[in-house]
């Protein structure tokens, strides 16, 4: 079975063909430049973007699988959640392409696509559990089928991904912030500064982070010396940072896996996911197999909705035109939006 996937939810614009588990292609185009000056992702720009570049995504990814159009048996497209323009692009696109071929299509949750992705790349059994940990994101689900997710606990605060971006603003280093502060930490003591490992105290597997943040703020005022903050101090403030999220997420993921007794592989996704600490942090938290896709197919890509959509569609799961793109998509619920049925 081929597939065509389609992913513009955030900032990246996305095609991929799927032949059974093979990637034929994999097109993502980044508007990292687009955004850089505004220092976030602006909405507006990012759906404009999406609609200049959805096409020549999708003629890309063909035409690196060789393919055509009319050799797909399926169209799976990101119906949410996630930014409403850029969302609304990506759905109108794959609903078009779907008429002009008559292709079954089917609408695919984000969230999904980054959970689904171990079953992708490796033998994965459900139910497994999976820690999600990106930009946006931070939760531990018990995953036990492609429309059955349970979110067993979470960040009540900010993402991992968005506490380094954040600590590495505080330290006058550049953006994505996560791979600066682990090249910084790679030369710092981790063991200098004791940041907080919040909640630890508390039953269940709950996170939060933002606290994390204000530390490191105070520690950085307190090692200013005329102003400036020592080469030395900044890699020891990272290293003890990354160490302290590395920790926190490796207690509680003893934790959720104690709340998922069946689970038949420990997984991550997300970006935070490439940091080596947190990798290897998280590794020896259980024995059972410990799966983490490559980068490539952690971050935002078509390939993982691809794969997601060919889970749903063995399902029997089909949408038609009244797929209505939803901004906000809790993944514990199982059908595909319907026009006017959406928050
Ligand atoms: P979401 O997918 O939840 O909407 P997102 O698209 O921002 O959010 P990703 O693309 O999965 O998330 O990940 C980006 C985040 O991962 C950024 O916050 C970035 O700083 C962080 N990150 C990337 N590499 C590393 C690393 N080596 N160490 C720590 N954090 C990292
Ligand atoms: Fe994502």
């Amino acid at each position: 079975q081929i597939l065509l996937g389609i992913e513009s939810s955030c900032d990246d614009t996305s095609a991929a063909v799927l032949r059974g588990r093979e990637i034929l292609s994999n097109v993502v185009s980044s508007q990292t430049d687009l955004h850089a000056r505004y220092g976030g992702v602006v909405p507006e720009i990012a759906a404009r973007a999406h609609v200049e570049r959805l096409d020549l995504c999708v003629e890309a990814a063909l035409s690196e699988a060789g393919l055509e159009l009319t050799d797909m048996d399926a169209i799976a497209v990101t119906a949410g959640p996630g930014l409403i323009g850029g969302v609304m692009a990506g759905v109108t696109f794959a609903k078009a392409l779907a008429m002009a071929t008559g292709l079954p299509m089917v609408g695919v949750n984000h969230l999904a696509g980054h959970a689904l992705t171990p079953r992708l790349t490796d033998d994965v059994a459900y139910p497994y559990l999976m820690l999600l940990v990106s930009g946006g994101h931070c939760q531990f689900l018990r995953v036990g089928g492609p429309d059955q997710f349970a979110r067993l606990g979470g960040t009540i605060d900010d993402a991992p991904g968005e506490a380094f971006d954040k600590v590495a603003k505080l330290l006058g280093l550049p953006q994505p912030g996560g791979p600066m502060v682990e090249a910084e930490a790679r030369s710092g003591d981790a063991t200098r500064f004791d940041f907080p490992r919040p909640l630890l105290d508390r039953p269940g597997c709950d996170l939060s982070f933002s606290g994390l943040k204000t530390a490191v703020l105070r520690a950085r005022d307190k090692s200013l010396i005329d102003g400036a903050l020592p080469a030395q101090t900044r890699a020891d403030i990272c290293a003890s940072f990354q160490t302290a999220i590395a920790e926190t997420l490796a207690r509680k993921s003893r934790r959720a896996l104690e709340l998922c007794p069946e689970a038949t592989a420990f997984c991550v996704a997300g970006g935070v996911a490439a940091n080596q600490t947190i990798r290897t942090a998280l590794e020896e938290v259980t024995d059972l197999p410990f799966v983490a896709p490559p980068l490539k197919l952690c971050t935002d890509n078509a390939a993982m909705i691809a794969w997601a959509g060919a889970e749903r569609l063995a399902l029997g799961y089909r949408d038609g035109p009244e797929l209505a793109p939803r901004p906000r998509w809790p993944l514990d619920s199982n059908a595909a939006p319907m026009l006017g049925s959406g928050k």
